[in-house]
């Protein structure tokens, strides 16, 4: 069932990039697979899936270890600075900074492994007050601040848009991202590119690759729901 709906989802992906003029092979599908047991897990993978977003620091931690290391782990959720050392090594994409402390720390634990640490900056579109993410206004700022930390690039722009039945709401918010990016790629900050945009959930994840999303995360579309209490984790 899994590998159907990986399938499916590829197939409505391969379609939307087709109308848009878009080449589907620029389009990573992350499957998000929080609060879901290892054996969906490795459904997912014998569907030919390798991308994996979790969005808590010790759910990665247990996955990693008993998991195939042939896949890519992305942490989505808001991190903690003093969990970053338990992952840092373990993921191929942090999601979710949205503060030059969280990048600071980020920096000092990627020089203790000797790595270069790849992020996008989690941007609160909508402003929502129960959200985490940087103001559109601030990102500029907080991408020159975070270039000068000599263990990181960023990669580009991701956001939560709000929960909307209808993903047509959800459009504006996506062209705006889509837009702040095209600013920031202009300054040519050193360090830092614009060639992720993660953005797009189960509901509204065309609409998002119409409007430049080059990476889309998807849980519910693949696993199913999840239980009520676990989701508020
Ligand atoms: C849970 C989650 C998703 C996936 O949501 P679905 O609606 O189940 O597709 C995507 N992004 C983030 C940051 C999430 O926490």
């Amino acid at each position: 069932m899994i590998k159907e709906n990986l399938n499916q989802i590829k197939e409505q992906i391969r379609k939307t990039c087709e109308k848009a003029g878009r080449d589907a092979g620029e389009i990573t599908l992350v499957a998000v697979s929080k609060t879901k047991p290892l054996s969906l897990l490795k459904e997912a993978y014998d569907g030919g899936n390798r991308e994996f977003g979790e969005n808590k620091v010790q759910e990665i931690v247990d996955k990693y270890e008993h998991f195939s290391k042939d896949v890519h782990w992305h942490m989505i959720g808001h991190l903690q600075r003093n969990k970053v050392k338990y992952i840092i090594d373990k993921v191929c994409l942090i999601h979710s900074v949205d503060s030059f402390r969280l990048a600071e720390e980020i920096n000092i634990q990627a020089k203790k492994k000797n790595l270069i640490a790849d992020i996008l900056l989690e941007i609160n579109i909508a402003q929502e007050l129960s959200k985490f993410g940087v103001s559109r206004e601030d990102t500029l700022l907080l991408a020159e601040q975070i270039s000068g930390l000599s263990q990181i690039r960023i990669k580009g722009l991701m956001t939560v848009a709000p929960f909307e039945e209808n993903p047509e709401n959800n459009r504006k918010f996506f062209r705006q991202i889509k837009e702040l990016s095209v600013d920031i790629m202009k300054k040519n900050i050193d360090n830092v590119t614009m060639d992720v945009l993660s953005m797009g959930m189960t509901n509204d994840y065309l609409v998002a690759i119409e409007e430049g999303a080059t990476l889309v995360r998807v849980g519910t579309g693949i696993f199913g729901e999840r239980k009520y209490a676990m989701e508020r984790n």
